[in-house]
């Protein structure tokens, strides 16, 4: 399925301003919207321009777009970065509607709409985020009613158009006041805004055309896919009405912490603890990455906190464009619980280290905490 481009969709330039954008959309939307338009496609249109003018409306996912594509949105199986939906999904077609109705919310009940978005949210481990994972979701949702097939009346019969709203789903309610007539537009309560009467109802749905139901749906996650990203099942949102398009679903994938592993973005961060006399002397070590044991060389006189750097063992990146990195931070051991030999022997380690670099850099260090007392004491 390839994806037309969210500007050529507008019909605006790359390096269009946010009024153009709003002008272009308006108009399109105009065009398009299923309660006016006439065109066969109109739906699809529609929800075309619409998902085109989210991206390019928001500063944030405009910037994304502009970056990776439509692979920064839905890649691949679907892949959209960030949480969430935003209020704008709700308030730009209400703007739209409104614009076009005065506000009155008179609209068309027979025109197609499309169904909702279903939002699903699924927990997954450290590393099936890394490589990536391939599963079946069992998702509640509303379907057509394969009885009927989303009419609501008994097989063999068919809705009839409301006698009382003659199929608009309004009524005009005539009210008389000391000011004369006064008529108002109500939704029809013999349709309840349908504008179709089912007399004989299908029973397995009693009539509302839809059943619940549970649905599997195999889900690809790419390699490398972080806390909170979503991704985008098209179409497996709850069904349209009057033959309108699907919802799309969002899956939300929460990465659960591991205990060693830390990660940042594509990189990978953990601790490795090292003994005072592996850190003084110097040692090779091996290290666990997600992808397997790495050696890794601890040059002597190796202080707590330092970093080293084991490149390509981190995330690959959920874009395809490279791998992370594994940083390994030292953390040298204090020994505890010392028999009386080590004492003796530490003992005899420490007359020893009287003026040798090591003192120097402590030293250098003792000053260092000591301009920082100065400091405080200033405050
Ligand atoms: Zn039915
Ligand atoms: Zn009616």
């Amino acid at each position: 399925m390839s994806k037309r481009d969210y500007y050529e969709v507008l019909g605006v330039s790359k390096d269009a301003t946010k009024e153009e954008i709003k002008k272009a959309y308006r108009k399109l939307a105009r065009k398009y919207h299923p309660d006016v338009s006439k065109e066969p496609d109109a739906a699809e249109k529609f929800k075309e321009v619409k998902e085109a003018y989210e991206v390019l409306s928001n500063e944030q996912k405009r910037a994304q777009y502009d970056q990776f594509g439509h692979a920064g949105m839905n890649g691949g199986a679907g892949f959209q970065g960030g949480g969430g939906f935003s209020a704008d999904d709700f308030g730009g077609f209400g703007d739209i509607f409104d614009m076009f109705f005065g506000g009155g919310g008179r609209r068309d009940p027979n025109a197609p709409r499309q169904g909702a978005d279903l939002k699903y949210s699924m927990e997954i481990d450290f590393e099936e985020a890394v490589f990536g994972k391939e599963t079946d979701i069992q998702i509640p949702k509303e379907e057509t009613c394969s009885t009927c097939h989303g009419t609501g009346a008994k097989p063999g019969t068919r809705p009839e158009t409301c006698s009382h709203c003659n199929g608009t789903g309004q009524l005009n309610m005539e009210q008389s006041t000391p000011f004369g007539r006064i008529v108002n537009k109500r939704v029809c309560h013999y349709c309840n805004g349908t504008g179709k009467i089912v007399k004989d109802k299908c029973t397995t749905c009693g009539g509302s055309g839809r059943v619940k139901s549970r649905k599997k749906i195999h889900i690809k996650i790419p390699a490398g896919i972080d806390d909170g990203q979503q991704i985008r099942v098209s179409g497996q949102g709850e069904p349209g009405v009057n033959g309108g398009p699907a919802g799309d679903l969002y899956v939300v994938v929460r990465v659960r912490p591991d205990e060693f592993f830390e990660r940042d973005g594509d990189d990978i961060y953990c601790d490795v603890p090292l003994t005072f006399a592996q850190a003084a002397l110097g040692d090779e070590i091996e290290v666990p990455t997600v992808h397997g044991k790495v050696k890794l060389k601890i040059p002597a006189g190796t202080q707590s906190g330092t970093f080293f750097r084991l490149r390509g063992k981190g995330v690959p990146n959920v874009h395809g464009r490279g791998t992370g990195d594994q940083h390994v931070r030292i953390r040298v051991v204090t020994p505890t619980n010392l028999s009386e030999r080590q004492r003796e022997l530490l003992r005899e380690f420490n007359e020893l280290s009287g003026n040798d670099a090591t003192q120097e850099q402590q030293d250098n260090l003792f000053q260092k905490m000591k301009r920082a007392f100065k400091g405080n004491a200033k405050n």
